[in-house]
């Protein structure tokens, strides 16, 4: 049985983001994918129009029984959508300190709607900073956790905070040909790298990124490696999304 890695995550009917681009991504990964299914979207490539979350008993319940099951060696978090949901997952991690973790902060999706009230989930989100391997925000996400405008003030008190790594995702910054990701882990930058800027707008490239480094550290890469893995199979990921509507956002090709 190939290494697990157990996402919560959310369903996203589109395809493109979600529990369907961690199952792929770590599918691709070489690793196996596991869900525990936090939330029910409805969103197509152009937009959120509202979810339905999981309850926390019914979340831990699916997590709970896969345990035992399957060998878990990462749990990989999205969209949470409640504090509750939160809440449920620092008890199961805490539970199971043996797991690596890669916490992706989702909190808005890419195409601007709402997957949960963004001030409480921020404010939960400070009980699982501590018990991640490796967090991977955007700079809104890192902005938002931290409340700081300044990136390397932000990054720097995310490690107040007691984050361990962070591979801060620079796709959203005013860098119109290039994309630049750093890795810091224990507050000291380890990696940078940069990528040409493709067209377009793309829905799920974060979890697809955050997955695929999470199957990586299940099949036993360090975080720098696996990072640098994930960077590189994302972007050709990405140069064949496929457009379902010309304003729609791009939808990965992870096969
Ligand atoms: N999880 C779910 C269920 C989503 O619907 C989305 C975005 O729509 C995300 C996570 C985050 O997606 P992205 O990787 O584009 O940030």
């Amino acid at each position: 049985m190939r290494p697990t890695v157990l996402c919560f995550s959310g369903l996203d009917p589109s395809g493109g983001a979600g529990l369907q681009a961690d199952i792929e991504a770590i599918g691709q990964s070489g690793a196996h994918a596991a869900i525990a299914c936090t939330a029910l979207t409805i969103q197509n490539s152009q937009q959120v129009f509202g979810f339905s979350a999981t309850s926390k008993e019914l979340l831990l319940a699916q997590a709970h029984a896969v345990v035992k099951d399957l060998p878990i060696k990462c749990v990989k978090s999205g969209m949470l959508g409640t504090t509750d949901n939160i809440a449920a997952l620092a008890e199961f991690l805490q539970e199971q300190p043996q797991y690596l973790y890669v916490l992706d902060p989702v909190l808005v999706a890419n195409s601007g709607g709402s997957l949960g009230d963004q001030d409480t989930l921020v404010k939960a989100f400070a009980a699982l900073i501590p018990l991640a391997t490796l967090i991977t925000p955007n700079t809104i996400e890192l902005r938002a956790l931290t409340g700081e405008q300044d990136l390397q003030r932000a990054i720097q008190k995310l490690f107040a905070m007691g984050a361990q790594a962070v591979l801060v995702k620079g796709g959203h910054e005013a860098t119109p040909d290039f994309i630049r990701n750093a890795l810091y882990v224990q507050g000291e930058l380890v990696s940078e790298t940069q990528c040409p800027r493709l067209d377009g707008e793309y829905h799920g490239s974060g979890c697809s990124l955050a997955s695929y480094i999470a199957g990586r550290l299940a099949l036993g890469d360090d975080v720098k490696t696996a990072v640098h893995h994930a960077e590189i199979w994302l972007f050709g990921v990405l140069q064949h999304a496929e457009t379902p509507v010309p304003n729609g956002q791009k939808i990965p090709k992870r096969f």
